[in-house]
């Protein structure tokens, strides 16, 4: 007799996974009154917490702040015992919570899934158990922790050795004794770190093989700290709003010194303060450049390695356990006890595998490819397949029965590292493209289990059934998740945070390191702005607003707030004195720009009067004439000089190989149109004519500049043509002013809080040209004739209302057979392009100008690139 088939349990919600975000998940369900399930591949809570019960293993986020929030009564009942928590104690907290709110109930423990497939008539995820059940439900949510897929050995032999072998990730319940034995520990992040020192305490020889030397900090565990103790009492809600909304999820106030800039004592007194305090948001926090500037980095890595040096006392194995492969902070850092005073020890030598690599593990040890080590019991802490692991393991199938795992084949891709199109209903806690490990967890962990429930809740009020992010809105999130990477020095790293790890994963920077307060208002934005970027359906409607959450570069994001805090009058207000007076104070304090070879001041007769200059000339081989660029300086024909595209001029110069010669021109109101164009005119025939002198290479002459530097290097280029000459090369124009029309449509976008207002330009077109001239080629060159004008290289920002004109020049000049190389500068505003050393984002359009006067230029020898 046939079997019935069982009918599938039916709930809203599954849940996988039983740790910190599975039962905070599972508690907001249950507030909202859903349904729900938790299947939990343990026999009991604890995720993260229950697996890794190797010796020493602690949180390394002060307990303080590695706490749930959500419980103001679970606060006051539970108290701490230290600054770093055990595994243990951390265990006891999570059955605590599970146990107070009734969680067990409605979690299955020993309970894997085999497959999640979406199921889309009926519009329900199908979940199949390892015991073969079926479980139907609404929404799909994946508690599974970014670090809970152990890395299976990657060495040669793994599965050879007759002894024991243990995994940090997986350790006996029941502990190991090691007394009088010989043990191998392979691997020296945090789970080696931690559990070295211990397993030392027992074995009668430990040998670590390290592959890579790892930055560690003691932790100074004791009481929790007293200042947040504090804090904490005197004002618990408003410390955890704190947590909220800063950037690492724990209260603490971004530094703004700069550790390129700073004195050798402040260098030091900051070290030793976040030395004395053991903490890893503080050693982040030295310096505010030291996560993107490799000086300021190699500053901080400096003197951790000389604190390695002062307790190893063996200099070889204390070289050996200096970190030097690897940026401070690209690969996390660990927080220890003793662990460098534990190679002191007689019995424990550090096997350097970069010195000799493993060959193999043997029946009775391990060979590497110099020596052979018995030993009789190994300890691997090789890590985890890190982020993506647990969740394309699952075996989760979207729509049109795409898998997770084909999908994320190039590397994972979310929105807001929560859900992923072609997955309706599927979301993820801490998923990649999210603050997560960045972060303190705990914060992390509650944002998104938030956000999930406010969004079940939204979607329930109205009607909506389903919910899925668009495709424009999930590359536009992961281009922002890689964006922000890039500005920092992480992807230099073969961390598992860029998949590094895991042998054939694809390199992608997985978590989001803007921050945890500019993801959660990220994440806040998308609801506000009606669910931006979701696609959402049912019975209540079907509903879409598709866009991109965040388009702008995050350093120049940065830029323009910190800017806001200077509350500046604008511009246009003031006179062309104060307006001048300003610019150059804005200017003081900026970064210099590269050094270059030499520079040279000078001056040029112009058409009524002289004008200054400025000559660089790039640094190194070779010593002969170079071509020749004449460059000029933005200021909409009112502001600006040589000194305030000084940083600018050095890149371009180094960049292109070419002398740049800057050169002033006169402003209005003083001198109005066409005084400026005029004398960059006259400045470009100079050039040429005085081209030896200048130690430029005859003929190979070229113009640049900078907004209306841009302006009036295109009006020379229209002059010189129709003059017979000089001969010019090429045209570089960056964020041109090329007509006087103020009604584009990027005017209508970008008009107001970018810098480069309409006001601002209308300001400084009123001063330049009587509105009788402005349609004139010689104030607005794009109503000129283009045929016959060298080739131009032309750079737009997105948030530049000079944007669409930069754009119609280029077009244009194509029209009238010009060579054009447009370049649209991704995220950028009209002058985050020009801050050198301040916006890092900016570095690739840079690069892209410096490429395209080398192409004005192609008998020149070729330079080698200065990035
Ligand atoms: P991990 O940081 O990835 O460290 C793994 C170690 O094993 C590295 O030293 C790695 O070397 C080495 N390794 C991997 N494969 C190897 C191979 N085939 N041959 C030789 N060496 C190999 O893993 P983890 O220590 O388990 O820590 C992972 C993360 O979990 C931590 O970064 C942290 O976020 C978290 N964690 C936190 C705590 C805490 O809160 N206190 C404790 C433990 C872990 P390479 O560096 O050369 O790859």
């Amino acid at each position: 007799m046939n079997q019935p088939t069982p009918v599938p349990e039916q709930v809203d919600a599954v849940v996988v996974g039983a740790g910190f975000s599975g039962l905070y998940m599972l508690y907001r369900l249950r507030e909202l009154g859903l349904s729900a399930k938790v299947l939990e591949a343990a026999d009991d809570v604890g995720g993260t917490w229950y697996w890794n019960r190797y010796p020493g293993a602690r949180c390394d986020i002060p307990t303080t702040d590695y706490t749930f929030s959500f419980d103001p009564e679970l606060e006051k009942e539970w108290t701490w015992s230290e600054k770093y928590a055990t595994q243990p104690e951390i265990l006891d907290y999570l059955r605590l919570v599970a146990d107070r709110h009734g969680l067990r109930s409605d979690i299955e423990f020993s309970a894997t899934v085999t497959s999640a497939r979406w199921d889309e008539q009926e519009e329900r995820w199908r979940i199949t158990t390892g015991r073969g059940e079926q479980i139907r439900c609404r929404y799909y949510i994946m508690a599974t922790g970014c670090l809970s897929v152990p890395k299976s050995p990657d060495i040669e032999g793994a599965g050879r050795f007759a002894g024991p072998v243990y995994f940090t990730s997986r350790w006996p319940h029941e502990g190991v004794d090691f007394t009088g034995q010989r043990v191998a520990v392979i691997g020296t992040g945090s789970s080696g770190i931690q559990s070295i020192p211990l397993i030392a305490r027992q074995a009668s020889q430990l040998t670590v093989f390290q592959r890579t030397a790892n930055f560690s900090v003691p932790a100074h565990n004791g009481p929790a700290p007293a200042d947040r103790l504090k804090l904490l009492d005197e004002d618990r809600a408003g410390y955890r709003h704190a947590a909220r909304w800063s950037r690492g999820g724990i209260p603490v106030e971004p530094t703004d010194v700069l550790g390129v800039a700073a004195s050798e004592e402040v260098r030091r007194e900051r070290f030793e303060a976040a030395w004395a305090q053991g903490e890893l948001f503080s050693i982040l926090n030295i310096f505010a450049d030291q996560g993107v500037n490799p000086a300021s980095n190699d500053i901080v890595a400096e003197m951790i390695r000389e604190k390695i040096r002062s307790v190893v006392t063996d200099p070889a194995t204390a070289e050996a356990l200096c970190p030097k492969n690897h940026y401070f902070g690209t690969k996390r850092p660990c927080l220890d006890t003793g662990y460098f005073e534990t190679y002191n020890l007689p019995h424990v030598r550090l096997v350097d595998l970069r010195e000799q690599p493993i060959v193999s593990i043997t029946e009775d040890g391990i060979e590497t490819a110099e020596e052979s080590f018995g030993f009789d019991a190994i300890v691997y802490a090789t890590g985890f397949d890190a982020m993506t692991g647990a969740l394309v393991a699952a075996d989760v199938t979207g729509r049109d029965g795409l898998s997770l795992t084909e999908k994320w084949a190039a590397g994972p891709s979310t929105y807001l590292g929560l859900m992923t199109a072609g997955f309706p209903n599927f979301f993820m806690l801490t998923g990649p493209g999210s603050p997560s490990v960045l972060s303190n967890m705990a914060v992390s962990i509650e944002q998104h289990v938030d956000w999930v429930a406010g969004c079940l809740k939204d979607m329930r009020d109205q009607g909506l059934e389903t919910i899925e992010p668009t495709e424009l809105a999930e590359a536009g999130w992961n281009q922002h998740v890689q964006d922000c990477a890039a500005i920092t020095l992480h992807p230099t790293a073969n961390s598992w945070y860029m998949g590094a790890n895991v042998p054939g994963k694809p390199l992608v920077f997985l978590p989001y390191i803007g921050g945890v307060d500019a993801y959660r208002q990220a994440c806040d934005d998308v609801v506000e702005q009606d669910y931006l970027g979701l696609q959402l359906a049912g019975p209540g409607g079907d509903r879409c607003r598709d866009g991109v959450i965040r388009r702008m570069q995050p350093d120049v994001a940065m830029v323009l707030a910190f800017m806001a805090t200077l509350d500046l009058p604008a511009m246009e207000t003031l006179s062309a004195a104060d307006a001048r007076g300003l610019l150059a104070a804005t200017a003081a304090d900026r970064p210099p720009g590269p050094e270059v070879g030499e520079v040279t001041d000078g001056v040029i007769p112009g058409p009524a009067g002289d004008l200054p200059y400025r000559l660089y000339r790039p640094a190194g081989p070779p010593m002969g004439p170079r071509p020749l660029v004449v460059y000029f300086h933005g200021g909409g024909w009112v502001l600006g000089d040589l000194d305030s595209d000084d940083p600018l001029c050095r890149e371009l110069c180094e960049r292109s190989g070419a002398l740049i010669l800057s050169v002033n021109y006169r402003h209005a109101p003083e001198d109005r149109f066409p005084a400026a164009a005029l004398d960059a005119f006259a400045a470009v025939q100079w050039a040429d004519a005085n081209a030896v002198g200048l130690g430029g290479i005859p003929g190979q002459l070229a113009v640049a500049g900078w907004s209306a530097g841009a302006n009036v290097a295109a009006v020379a280029c229209q002059l010189a043509r129709d003059a017979g000459g000089p001969r010019i090369s090429g045209q570089l124009l960056i964020c041109p002013v090329v007509d006087s029309d103020l009604t584009p449509p990027s005017y209508q976008e970008n008009g107001d809080g970018y810098i480069l207002t309409t006001a601002l330009m209308r300001w400084f077109w009123d001063y330049y040209a009587d509105p009788s001239d402005r349609g004139d080629p010689r104030a607005a060159p794009l109503r000129g004739d283009l045929h016959g004008l060298p080739p131009a290289g032309i750079v737009t920002a997105d948030f530049d209302p000079l944007r669409d004109e930069g754009v119609a020049y280029a077009r244009a000049l194509e029209a009238a057979g010009v060579p054009v190389r447009l370049t649209r500068a991704r995220g950028h505003t009209h002058t985050s392009v020009t801050m050198v050393g301040v916006v890092i984002s900016g570095a690739p359009v840079r690069a892209e100008m410096g490429q395209a006067l080398r192409t004005f230029f192609p008998s020149a020898e070729p330079q080698e690139l200065v990035s």
